[in-house]
């Protein structure tokens, strides 16, 4: 059986990625949408090949439980957001993608984890680079230990913001870079640490250059994450600068993402043997298929809400840091 999916919220990533990869998915597909815009939802309905019974708004997602074409609902809503959603797709008893950042704060991971556990249905969180070969390899490197373990990573990723839009807008979006960015080298740094999280971080807030757009919320930060056996991450994120580059080095090697580090296009990665190429997969497609699977076979998701969760943990410990300038313990 090929399961329905629904995308909560039509914007950029819908519109350019999941939609899209939702064409070349084998177990799922889109079946409805969660949108304000009737207009923009009947559209879609027509692109898509669903019924038009099957476009909810924001405030009608809890009749999606009378619907037998949608299994899987799909977060792709602002930050800020991401819980009430979660939560109202619970109340229809589907199963649930959420996007990252999981939410604004642990302790909305927390409601989402336990209303998913109340209602039985599976959640995951959109961290399709579980789904890319070149952090794959990565994964593997930090498993297998080719080179030894991991000890010293650093990256960067930014780009520049020249309006105020809701990523700057701490309701919204939670904070500035380091969640919407940021999570991306808090994330890969653990893949480098074997799945472990750090123990401790520090960490520092750049001075604003637009104080205007980052009224609320963070322009830039750099930190650093201490993980046991000596290893170190460390990491700086803005939307004054643009980059997007994770290198972890180990005694006996190393493996450097040169460009497009984290992104789904254009990634080019090296290790200390030489180049690696792979055949770019479509990662949202396989990301969503996996989710799909879990759901048929009854298995839990790699991408879990507690990974999440977890990552949330180490953001807020890395703004509590920066706000405190001193070293803050992790406890997940
Ligand atoms: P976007 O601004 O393009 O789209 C957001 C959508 O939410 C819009 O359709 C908007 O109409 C809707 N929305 C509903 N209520 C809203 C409100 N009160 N204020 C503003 N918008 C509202 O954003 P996006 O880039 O599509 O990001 C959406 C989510 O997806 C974010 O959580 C983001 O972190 C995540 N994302 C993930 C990836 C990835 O690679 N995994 C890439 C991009 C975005």
């Amino acid at each position: 059986r090929v399961l329905g999916v629904a995308l909560v919220g039509l914007g950029r990533y819908s519109t350019r990625e999941l939609g899209p990869a939702l064409k070349q998915t084998k177990w799922c597909k889109l079946a409805g949408v969660v949108t304000g815009s009737k207009e923009k939802g009947e559209q879609w309905a027509k692109d898509y090949g669903f019924p038009v019974k099957n476009i909810y708004s924001y405030d009608t997602m809890a009749q999606m439980a009378d619907n037998k074409d949608i299994d899987i609902v799909y977060v792709v809503t602002p930050n800020g957001l991401h819980a009430e959603h979660v939560i109202a797709a619970t109340k229809a008893g589907k199963h649930i993608i959420c996007e990252k950042p999981m939410a604004n704060t642990v302790a909305e991971c927390d409601q989402m984890i336990a209303a998913c556990k109340a209602a039985k249905v599976k959640l995951s969180v959109g961290y399709r680079l579980h789904f890319d070969p070149y952090h794959q390899e990565l994964m593997r490197l930090a498993k297998e230990k080719d080179f030894g373990p991991f000890t010293n990573m650093t990256g960067d990723r930014g780009f520049i913001m020249q309006n105020k839009v809701w990523r700057a807008d701490k309701k919204l979006a939670g904070g500035g870079p380091l969640m919407d960015l940021g999570i991306y080298l808090v994330h890969g740094a653990c893949m480098a640490a074997n799945g472990a999280a750090p123990i401790a971080v520090t960490a520092k807030e750049f001075v604003k250059t637009k104080p205007e757009l980052f009224t609320d919320v963070e322009e830039g930060i750099s930190w650093t994450m201490e993980f046991s056996g000596n290893a170190i991450c460390t990491a700086q994120t803005s939307y004054q600068h643009s980059a997007d580059k994770f290198r972890a080095e180990a005694p006996n090697g190393w493996i450097e993402f040169k460009e497009h580090a984290f992104t789904y296009r254009g990634m080019v990665v090296e290790t200390s043997r030489g180049p690696l190429s792979f055949t770019p997969p479509n990662q949202q497609a396989l990301q969503m298929d996996d989710f799909a699977n879990c759901i048929l076979t009854n298995r839990p998701s790699g991408v879990s809400g507690e990974l999440g969760r977890r990552d949330m943990v180490i953001i807020e410990a890395i703004y509590k840091a920066a706000a405190t300038q001193k070293r803050m313990e992790v406890k997940i």
